[in-house]
């Protein structure tokens, strides 16, 4: 197939295209760097242009003929999404509308989109399903959740197909250690673990001993990134070949839920390895964190056949650390 990928310079969309690729896919990969990286797309063809651009977007649907669209291309950071909610509308609400206008102008009719686990807010249970209540507690969680619902009116409209994709913690990198997480700034967990461990910073900062968990410290549900990939290709597969219609979502985790405390034990096992060790700091809560997030993803086993293969954590947190060395450039071990 011919497949769009928005963002596919990103974290996610660099690992997506590979994937795509490496089972034959031609990949476009439309991305303005402004969080993404060029050393990070190393398959398919780089297009740099930004979804404001109604005259590229016109050329490049002309030009060519998708089958399908992935959408990674958004700004994540929630802190951020509170102080400047603006430009979290701007970008993830109207230049995904210019998106999916451009598709419905030109006959592409199966979108695959990056939603989250934040259109969700505060738990009212958990494992979080499908069916429970989206009430979002800030723009970030705000912005997908608002695109989610325009899926589903234009699917209605104008027969555009789509299977948005809530994630939870994705995490980990390319098993073959040629991609993997780049973020700047950086405020993720593991990867702010591991950057400690290999000396690119000073100390990881635990948000918060007081919450209401077995050890106090929040518990996530972490998901491989190359698990979370192979959901975005199974996906793709209901759309185009099982003839999945309508809009449909479903959630990504491993179901498991690891402590900020449990994550720590286990990089501090991995990187002792390579006779690293973490300084860890305590810190106050972080705005906004709820104390437990955890995914029931049995829709998404069960609906688009999918089973992570990574869902150990240390295995995910291995492959976190080899593309940290590579970062920090450490010699390989002999
Ligand atoms: N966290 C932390 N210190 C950090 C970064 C994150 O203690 O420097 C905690 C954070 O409070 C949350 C968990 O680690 O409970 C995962 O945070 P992350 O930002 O990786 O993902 P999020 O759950 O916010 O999507």
């Amino acid at each position: 197939m011919n497949i769009l990928i928005v963002g596919g310079a990103g974290y996610i969309g660099s690992h997506m295209v590979k994937m795509l690729s490496q089972v034959g896919h031609h990949v476009c990969v439309l991305d303005n760097l402004t969080t993404g990286f060029r050393e990070q797309v190393k398959y398919g063809e780089l297009v740099v242009g930004d979804l404001q651009d109604l005259s590229l977007m016109e050329t490049l649907f002309k030009a060519g003929a998708f089958d399908a669209v992935m959408h990674f291309a958004a700004n994540s950071l929630v802190g951020e999404s509170v102080s400047n909610p603006a430009k979290y509308y701007r970008n993830n609400v109207a230049n995904t509308l210019n998106l999916l206008d451009v598709m419905v102008r030109h006959n592409v009719k199966n979108f695959i989109f990056s939603s989250t686990a934040a259109t969700f807010g505060e738990p009212e249970y958990v494992p979080i399903d499908e069916k429970h209540p989206q009430k979002p507690i800030n723009p970030y969680g705000a912005s997908k959740l608002i695109i989610e619902r325009i899926l589903q009116d234009y699917a209605q409209a104008y027969g555009l197909n789509s299977i948005s994709l809530r994630y939870f913690n994705a995490c980990g990198a390319d098993p073959d250690g040629e991609l993997g997480e780049c973020h700047d700034p950086e405020t993720h967990l593991i990867p702010l673990i591991l950057q400690a461990a290999s000396g690119r910073r000073k100390s990881i900062t635990v948000f918060g001993r007081d919450y209401p968990t077995e050890d106090g410290t929040c518990v996530r549900d972490y998901i491989h990134i190359y698990d979370l990939c192979c959901a975005h290709a199974q996906a793709l597969n209901a759309l185009v070949e099982g003839g999945e219609q309508g809009a449909s979502c479903f959630n990504l985790g491993n179901g498991a839920g690891y402590s900020v405390q449990q994550v720590l034990d286990v990089a501090e096992k991995v990187v002792a390895q390579d006779s690293c060790r973490v300084v860890v700091e305590e810190g106050e809560r972080r705005a906004g964190d709820p104390a437990v997030l955890v995914a029931d993803a049995s829709l998404a086993m069960e609906e688009l056949k999918w089973t992570p293969l990574y869902p150990d954590l240390e295995t995910i947190i291995e492959h976190a650390w080899e593309w940290e060395k590579k970062l920090a450039g450490f010699k390989k071990a002999v």
